[in-house]
C-alpha cells in the first residue's frame, strides 16, 4: 500500500453551494455542514465523495466529504480558498501532538486520532500497546480508510490493526457495522495495557468503544490519588478502571456496580491481575439505580464514590429526560457519601453542557441536603482533544465534589 503526500480526491470533486447566510460557521472553522444549510449539490454526491464547498455568492470555503444519508451532510477536511488536505500529514501530526501531551502518565494506551478534532472527521484510532484499534464512523472516513491505515503504518510500528466500526454513528450513515482484523497479527482476545503502574486487560472485539475508556485516564489518576484508606464505591464500573486505580493507591475497599456481568468479570480479572482479590473487592451486577436505593435503605455509606454513567442523552432532544436520570443517580450517590467524603461525578453526553450538568448536580445536592464543594472540574484526557472551533468535541465533563460535613 502506498500513500502519496497529498490525498487525491479521486476525480472531480462535487460542488456544494450553501444557502444565503449559512456560511458563518464554516468561516469559523466549524467542520460540519447540516443538510438544511445546503442549497444545491453539483456533481457526484455519493457517500464519502469529496466536495468543494462554496458560499451562496460562489466564494470557495473549503474541501469536505459528503454523507448523503446523514443530517450532517458535509464534514470538512480543510478550509479556505485553496484547501490542502493530506491523510498522511493529518495522521502524522496527530501522532506527533501526542508526544507533547502535558501531564501524560506512563502508559502504552493512547488515543492517536480523535476524529474532527484531529482534522479527520469520523476517524478514531486508539493505540493499545503493539496494536491499534480503528473506527471509521462516516462515509467520508470509510473512503479514506486505506490511506489512513497506510499513514498509520508509516508513522508507528504495530503488530496489527483491528477495526471496530460497529458504532451507532456508522449505522446512522447507512454503513454496515464491521468488526474485524485489518492488518497484521490477530489481536489477542484480552490485550494487556499499562497505565501509571497498573495493568488492565482490554477486550477489543467485544468491549465498549474500542475496548477501554481511555478518555478517563486523567480522572482515574485523580481519583486514585485521593483513594488511600477509603471505602470506595465505583458505580457504572465497566471493567473496573477507577477501582483498580483506587486500590493501587491504597483504597481500603472497592465496590463495583455494573449492569453487565461480562464487564464485571473483566473488572475482577483486572483487580486480580494487579494483586487485589478477596475481601477488598465487591462486584455487584445490577441496575445502579436499584442497587443504590437498596444501599440507601440499608444505610450503607462510602468515603469515595465514582459515578460514571453511560450516555443518557444521544441528542439535544433527549436532554430533559437525561437530566432527570443524572439528577436521580447523583442524589442517590450523595445520600451514600460520608461527611468528608468525595464524589467524582461524570456525564459523557455531548448534548449535556457543563452548565446544565452543574445545575443538575446542584439540584440533586439541594434535595439530598448535601453540602458539596466542587474541588475541581474534570474533563476528558488530553489525547481526546477538541479544537476551539468544535465545542461538540468536549463531551466528557465531571465534578470532583467534597462533602463538607
Ligand atoms: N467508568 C467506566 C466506564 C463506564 S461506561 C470506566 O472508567 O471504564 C458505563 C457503564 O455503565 C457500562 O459498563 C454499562 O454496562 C453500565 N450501565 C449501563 N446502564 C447501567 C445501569 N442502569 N446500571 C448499572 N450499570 C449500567
Amino acid at each position: 500500500m502506498t500513500s502519496g503526500h497529498e490525498t487525491h480526491t479521486h476525480g472531480t470533486p462535487a460542488r456544494v453551494f450553501l444557502k444565503k447566510g449559512r456560511d458563518r460557521s464554516l468561516r469559523r472553522f466549524h467542520p460540519w455542514i447540516f443538510s438544511g444549510a445546503v442549497e444545491r449539490i453539483e456533481g457526484d454526491a455519493g457517500p464519502g465523495a469529496f466536495a468543494e464547498v462554496f458560499s451562496h455568492d460562489g466564494e470557495r470555503l473549503g474541501l469536505g466529504q459528503l454523507s448523503p444519508a446523514s443530517q450532517i451532510m458535509v464534514r470538512m477536511l480543510a478550509f479556505g480558498e485553496d484547501p490542502v488536505f493530506s491523510c498522511q500529514a493529518s495522521v502524522a501530526d496527530a501522532i506527533e501532538a501526542r508526544k507533547t501531551l502535558p501531564g501524560l502518565c506512563d502508559t502504552d494506551a493512547l488515543r492517536l486520532v480523535n476524529a474532527e478534532s484531529d482534522g479527520l472527521p469520523g476517524v478514531v484510532i486508539d493505540r493499545y500497546g503493539d496494536y491499534a484499534v480503528c473506527q471509521f464512523n462516516t462515509a467520508g472516513a470509510e473512503v479514506l480508510k486505506n490511506e489512513i491505515v497506510a499513514a498509520l503504518l508509516d508513522s508507528i510500528d504495530l503488530k496489527g490493526i483491528y477495526e471496530r466500526s460497529d458504532t451507532d454513528g456508522r449505522r446512522r450513515e447507512g454503513l454496515e457495522p464491521v468488526s474485524r482484523k485489518l492488518v497484521g497479527e490477530d489481536i489477542p482476545e484480552l490485550l494487556e495495557i499499562h497505565e501509571n503502574g497498573a495493568r488492565y486487560l482490554v477486550d477489543v472485539r467485544n468491549g465498549h468503544k474500542t475496548g477501554f475508556y481511555l478518555d478517563q485516564r486523567d480522572n482515574r489518576e485523580i481519583v486514585g490519588s485521593m483513594a488511600a484508606g477509603k471505602e470506595t464505591l465505583n458505580v457504572f464500573s465497566y471493567t473496573g478502571g477507577f477501582g483498580v486505580s483506587a486500590l493501587a493507591r491504597g483504597a481500603a475497599s472497592v465496590t463495583n456496580i455494573d449492569i453487565s456481568e461480562s464487564a464485571l468479570g473483566l473488572a475482577r480479572k483486572n483487580a486480580e491481575l494487579n494483586g487485589f482479590g478477596g475481601g477488598a473487592c465487591e462486584y455487584i451486577a445490577g441496575n445502579a439505580f436499584e442497587v443504590l436505593r437498596k444501599f440507601r435503605d440499608s444505610r450503607r455509606s462510602f468515603d469515595l464514590i465514582v459515578l460514571d454513567p453511560p450516555k443518557f442523552a444521544e441528542t439535544k432532544g433527549g436532554i430533559l429526560g437525561a437530566a432527570r436520570g443524572y439528577k436521580d443517580i447523583n442524589l442517590l450517590a450523595m445520600k451514600l457519601l460520608r461527611p468528608g467524603g468525595i464524589l467524582a461525578t461524570f456525564s459523557c453526553s455531548g448534548a449535556m453542557t457543563p452548565e446544565l450538568f452543574g445545575k443538575v448536580v446542584a439540584e440533586a445536592a439541594a434535595d439530598a441536603r448535601c453540602d458539596l464543594t466542587a474541588m475541581r472540574h474534570l474533563r476528558q484526557a488530553g489525547d481526546h482533544p477538541e479544537t476551539v472551533f468544535f465545542p461538540e468535541g468536549a463531551y466528557l465533563k465531571g465534578l470532583l465534589l467534597w462533602k463538607r460535613r
